[in-house]
């Protein structure tokens, strides 16, 4: 589940430079070339999206930011029924029916950081169990803001964006997203070895409530 340079605390607080970062990968010999080239799309493609995002749109840090398709069909589907809806206090408490959310939101609350696959996961299910969109981009942000140590950063608005469709197309039409992408649980346990992230998540130790 690793394979992730957790670098983005460092990056965002400037203690080292992407230059320097991706100089050293290209001058790299371990690892195949697919995953030097994937790390480098990252850190240049994906972190310069970001920056352009930020620079670019005066409401990055707000759903009125968000492309207008992925704004109109989260809006066509607002009334659409949502079973269960989670007060922020619950979320923060970790305190929700799904072992991996919980998990992930610990690792989140108790280290200040959290795998990307896992954020992912993590900020589709606030769109799933929040009263309207808007309040679930606001919770999201808030959260990413107040307990990641990558918080506050162009790629945090770009993240918590593409959970409501910025910078991804659109998808088959469902219930609450709408035609923005969905996230399942089953997909995590196809994916990736979930069991062991939350054993890895226990295992830390993390259990304080955040507040
Ligand atoms: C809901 C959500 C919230 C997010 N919040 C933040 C945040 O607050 N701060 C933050 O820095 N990143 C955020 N991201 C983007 C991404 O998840 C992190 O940059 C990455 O997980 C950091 O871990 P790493 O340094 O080990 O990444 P690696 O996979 O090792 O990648 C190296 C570097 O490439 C850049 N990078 C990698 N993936 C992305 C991406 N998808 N978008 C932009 N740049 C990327 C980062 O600078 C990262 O440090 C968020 C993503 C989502 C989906």
């Amino acid at each position: 589940m690793a394979a992730t340079s957790t670098l983005s605390p460092y990056l965002h607080f400037g203690q080292i430079s992407p230059v320097t970062i991706a100089l050293h990968v290209q001058a790299a010999t371990a690892g195949s070339a697919e995953d030097r080239a994937a790390f480098l799309e990252e850190l240049i493609m994906r972190r310069e999206l970001a920056v352009n995002y930020v620079y670019y749109n005066p409401d990055y840090d707000r759903f009125a930011g968000l492309p207008a398709w992925a704004r109109r069909t989260l809006a066509e589907h607002a009334a659409d029924r949502r079973s269960p809806i989670y007060a922020r206090a619950d979320l923060v408490a970790a305190r929700t029916h799904d072992p991996y959310w919980n998990a992930a939101m610990v690792e989140m609350r108790d280290t200040g950081f959290m795998h990307n696959h896992m954020r992912m996961y993590w900020g589709k299910k606030i769109l799933e169990w929040s009263a309207s969109p808007e309040i679930a981009f606001e919770t999201a942000l808030w959260l990413n803001n107040r307990y990641f140590l990558d918080g506050r950063d162009p790629n945090t608005y770009a993240g918590v964006g593409w959970i409501f469709g910025l910078h991804d197309r659109a998808w088959f039409e469902r219930p609450i997203f709408g035609k923005v992408r969905y996230m399942a649980a089953s997909g995590l346990e196809r994916k990736c070895d979930i069991r062991a992230y939350v054993d890895k998540v226990a295992q830390t130790g993390c259990t304080g409530t955040g507040k």
